[in-house]
């Protein structure tokens, strides 16, 4: 009977043991523990799944068995002979009755066998604690300690954990789930109540996957499940014609293969042909695996972030043998802090996010554990902050002189009140001996670049060499015509330098930088290569600063030693949030925008009001005015966003506009090419543009006074806010059109929000409520603010304790020399965060 276990060896192994105190003995081939593991490690043929999960139980503490103490061995042996009785009638009984469904899942090991055999009542699914699953010897469990070097998770699985940066067991414990799926609701297929969240453990019956024939955009998954008790079949569906190929149908068949078990978790609704889970989240329940099967079913589970290559159990796993370490975990935070605040000890917060016992706990951990994300944040802020007030910069730059004196004289405007102020507080800053590090913050046309401009000329007249940045090409054109056409009256050479420079051009920019020659470069990305040298960089300027991760920025400051920094942004964001993301910079507003510009008249539409909107284009440019056409970015694809750009500008050019020039403009364009496009439209040569979004930040054209942006729906509203203010710019009345073809509610509430308010702050307001701080601020800016669990719309609250007890500790304590712990754990997490100290 090869499939059998040999029942008799292993009872006589059980009562040898027992019979020498529990010594696990040497046999002729295995230690008695080994070959209980192995034992235990091979259920008979046809145990249910259920069943199979105490097998691996068993085995895994059998495994551990040298690390049980006496009593603990003595009641591990009389568990598995009980188990082992059990499942001896199990497998007789399978062997009369091979197809009738057997399980013993209503019984743990424990209790009395004889009363659970061969039901088919609904079954409950009850499971030892996670901790007695898996059990690693706590000697291993230093924090520190590599995984590599822990044996239960071994060199292959630690070297797949590194792919998530997780390398010791302090980074397991830290990483943290983005969620829990409630396996514990668990319920049969006929227990399924319509409005119930709830989680089924089922085979996969059926397998079936097709485009839906009403729309070809549209692929539907079909699956029918099946437990002991019934079939449901349930649906997900993959929207894009990406999806619609044979390709993605076989990784949907390798990943839910016909016969694998698998968990279904949501919302059970009542659907045309009964009931279903809507569109719910499926696991595979890996049967083959070891121990991992049986975290899973009847327990709250943790869903961690994951990369390619790492699987879901590969991190449950080893987040399971790690969580004893909890038990090492100082917490750093003095209990006066925590009592002032209300917040649980750190080991009780890592273990309950990990695995709560419900909701309570949960929410209790994720508290403690937001303060922290926010706390260290704010404590590494402060700390730079007090050490970067004690570097001096060698640039002390005259807040006053003839370069400034003179561009006065030549601006055609007059300052407003809040570009004054603004430029003040960096003058200000500029005259100190540390260096500055001062955001301006100002909507978009409010008139940052003469702000810049102002400290540039500041730092050029007291014999400094400085460098403006801007994301795009586009951007950095734009910056050096108008630097250009200023700084000649002024006899200042202006330089460009983006990836597009020609190689001699290069050459010399490199040259002149070198000898102090040129005293501005304005540039992308280009500025920061290696070959970039300054001889005294003394100011560097950084627009749309939220394009730049942080290293980008640390890096041009580099080509200095301590130079004064500028940064700006148009994304206004709200006060906490500013202090959360800049906590170490000062910020300045600009909260006013020239006068004489006029609201730009803003209107949601549909497909039927286009003519309309045709007719009022060709009324502006017959008297002179000039138009945006904003097409969106199709995400599938780029080539299909290309081919449906250059269709459209077609088709504009000569069905619609005949009459008039239309330029085209969009990503995929050689930079010469763009060049062209933008100056021609500048210039009026052309007198509509047609374009990606790539118009989207900081072209001035002050003569266009309609944009019209297609789809509208698909943008969010600061960024819709953003090409907005493309428009309006001179004194012409300006419009913009949002084009949308969506009927859903919720898209046309939020083009409300833009039909209503022309208030930058309080349109990002509403995006990030909306979409979340993450999307509004794009992902580059998370350098810093990528918090695992923390979310900066909800979380306000923690987040203004954590500042203010964060003020309090650097307050007593400047430089965290009397709170060791603080400043390890403060190190430990800028590492983590920035791949750096808080000083680089
Ligand atoms: P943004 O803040 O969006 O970068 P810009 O610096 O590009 O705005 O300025 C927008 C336009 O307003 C530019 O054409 C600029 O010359 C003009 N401008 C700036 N300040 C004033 C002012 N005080 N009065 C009138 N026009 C101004
Ligand atoms: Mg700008």
């Amino acid at each position: 009977m090869s499939d059998e276990p040999d029942w008799l060896r292993i009872h006589k192994a059980l009562a040898v043991e027992a019979q020498y105190n529990y010594t696990d003995l040497q046999g002729q081939q295995y230690r008695f523990s080994e070959f209980l593991s192995l034992s235990f490690g091979k259920p008979p043929a046809h145990t249910s799944f259920d069943d199979r999960n105490h097998w691996r139980n068993l085995a895994f503490e059998f495994a551990d068995y040298h690390n049980l103490t006496l009593a603990d061995r003595k009641e591990l042996l009389s568990k598995a002979s009980q188990f082992l009785t059990f499942a001896e009638e199990v497998a007789a009984k399978k062997r009369h009755h091979p197809t009738a469904p057997v399980s013993a899942a209503n019984d743990s090991a424990q209790s009395p066998p004889q009363s659970n055999i061969a039901t088919l009542q609904p079954t409950k699914k009850v499971l030892p604690p996670v901790s007695s699953i898996v059990r690693e010897n706590s000697g291993n469990l230093e924090l520190g300690r590599s995984l590599r070097d822990i044996p239960s998770i071994g060199i292959r699985k630690a070297d797949i954990l590194s792919k998530l940066g997780l390398f010791t067991v302090k980074d397991v414990l830290y990483y943290y789930p983005r969620d829990h799926i409630d396996y514990a609701k668990q319920v049969n297929i006929i227990e399924l109540e319509p409005g119930e969240t709830v989680t089924l453990v089922g085979i996969i019956h059926k397998f079936n996957f097709f485009t839906s024939p009403k729309n070809k955009k549209l692929n539907v998954l079909d699956i029918t499940l099946k437990d002991e008790t019934g079939h449901l079949k349930i649906s997900r569906f993959y929207a894009g014609t990406r999806y619609s190929n044979r390709g993605w149908q076989e990784t949907l068949k390798r990943k839910y293969p016909v016969g694998s078990w698998v968990a279904a978790s949501g919302l059970v609704k009542q659907g045309k042909y009964g009931l279903n889970l809507d569109n719910p989240e499926l696991e595979v329940l890996s049967e083959g695996d070891t121990s991992i099967s049986s975290l899973k079913i009847g327990r709250v589970l943790p869903v961690y972030p994951l990369v390619e290559g790492v699987s879901a159990d590969t991190i449950r796993e080893a987040v399971v043998i790690v969580l004893p370490a909890t038990e090492k975990l100082k917490d750093p935070l003095p209990k006066v802090v925590r009592e002032q605040y209300g917040l649980i000890d750190l080991p009780t917060a890592i273990r309950h996010i990990h695995f709560p016992e419900d909701s309570d706990t949960k929410e209790a951990a994720r508290r403690r554990l937001i303060f922290d994300e926010f706390f260290y944040l704010q404590l590494g802020f402060l700390q730079r902050r007090h050490l970067l007030r004690q570097i001096q910069t060698e640039a002390v730059i005259k807040p006053t002189g003839i370069l400034i004196d003179r561009f006065n004289e030549i601006l055609p405007f007059q300052l407003t009140k809040a570009q004054l102020r603004v430029v003040g507080e960096i003058l200000g800053d500029l005259e100190k001996t540390a260096p500055m590090n001062r955001l301006v913050q100002g909507d978009v046309g409010s008139g940052k670049t003469v702000v810049a401009v102002m400290a540039i000329l500041a730092a050029i007249q007291s014999g400094y060499q400085t460098a403006l940045m801007a994301p795009t090409e586009v951007l950095a054109e734009q910056h050096y015509r108008k630097l250009v056409g200023w700084f000649n009256l002024l006899h200042i050479p202006v330089e460009l330098l983006t990836g597009s420079s020609k190689i001699a051009k290069r050459r010399q920019i490199y040259r002149e930088l070198e000898t102090g020659e040129l005293s501005i470069a304005v540039g992308t990305h280009a500025l920061i290569q290696d070959k970039v040298n300054f001889r005294n960089l003394g100011l560097v300027v950084i627009d749309e600063q939220h394009r730049f991760g942080v290293f980008q920025r640390a890096k041009l400051q580099q080509k200095g030693s301590q130079p004064h920094v500028l940064t700006m942004t148009a994304t206004p964001i709200p006060r906490t949030l500013a202090l959360t993301l800049h906590g170490d910079l000062d910020v300045s507003q600009i909260d006013e925008l020239p006068a004489g510009r006029q609201p730009i008249q803003t209107t949601a539409m549909n497909n039927r009001q286009r003519t309309q909107v045709y007719e009022l284009m060709k009324r502006e440019i017959a008297q002179g005015r000039q138009v945006y056409i904003v097409l969106p970015l199709i995400e599938e694809s780029e080539k299909l966003d290309l081919r449906a750009a250059t269709e459209e500008h077609e088709r504009l050019a000569t069905e619609v506009f005949p009459e008039f020039k239309v330029g085209l403009l969009h990503g995929r364009m050689s930079s010469a090419d763009k060049d062209a496009a933008l100056s021609d439209f500048r210039d009026n040569v052309t007198q509509i543009i047609v374009s990606t979004t790539v118009i989207e930040v900081g072209v001035d054209v002050p003569n266009a006074s309609v944009m019209l942006i297609e789809n509208a729906e698909r943008f969010g509203l600061s960024q819709l806010h953003q090409l907005r203010g493309r428009v309006g710019r001179g004194e012409h009345r300006s419009f913009c059109f949002l084009m949308s073809s969506s009927s859903s509610n919720d898209a046309k509430q939020r083009l409300q929000v833009l039909e209503q308010s022309q208030d930058g702050f309080w349109i990002s307001e509403m995006d990030m409520q909306l979409r979340g701080p993450g999307q509004v601020l794009g992902t580059r800016q998370s350098g810093l603010a990528d918090f695992a669990l923390a979310s900066l719309a909800q979380d306000e609250e923690v987040l203004t304790i954590a500042r203010d007890a964060a003020e309090k500790v650097i307050l007593q304590d400047k430089d965290l020399s009397q709170s060791p712990g603080l400043k390890a754990e403060l190190d430990y997490r800028f590492q983590k965060l920035m791949g750096g100290s808080i000083l680089t």
